[in-house]
């Protein structure tokens, strides 16, 4: 496949691997549960929610497959992420906004019920959004 420099490669490569989680007989585990995963961490990536904690499970999710996949499909699922993660990486990195694992949602603002439950909404009954 050639695409030119106007590309988003993690946006093509996050495309394969929705393809792949969506293919996927579900037969051995490594490909019914990898696939998945790797569509999570990507989409996490994409929606803002980014770590360098993501990207080390991205790699350490491709090279998983690779190895342990009971036929082609499995085992070539993330050759997208692997080839965009060593030519591109760019491309993550400016999807990683913090050093440590953040949630892949605003954890603050889902204890927003529990802060009207019990009439709080003072600074100490927030979190702060890890960076
Ligand atoms: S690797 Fe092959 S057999 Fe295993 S779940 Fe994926 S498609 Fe099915």
């Amino acid at each position: 496949m050639v695409f030119d420099h106007r590309r988003d490669m993690f946006e093509v490569a996050r495309g394969f691997a929705h393809f792949f989680a969506h293919e996927s007989c579900g037969f051995c585990t490594p490909c019914r549960i990898g696939t998945e995963l790797v569509v999570r961490r990507m989409d996490k990536l994409a929606a803002g929610y980014g770590s360098l904690f993501d990207e080390a499970e991205l790699d350490e999710l491709q090279g998983l497959l690779h190895g342990t996949t009971h036929c082609g499909l499995g085992a070539t699922a993330t050759n997208p992420l692997r080839d965009t993660l060593m030519r591109f990486r760019a491309a993550y990195e400016r999807r990683l906004h913090a050093t440590h694992f953040v949630p892949a949602f605003d954890l603050d603002a889902e204890l927003g019920p529990a802060r009207r439950v019990t009439g709080r909404d003072d600074p100490l009954a927030h979190l702060e959004r890890y960076g």
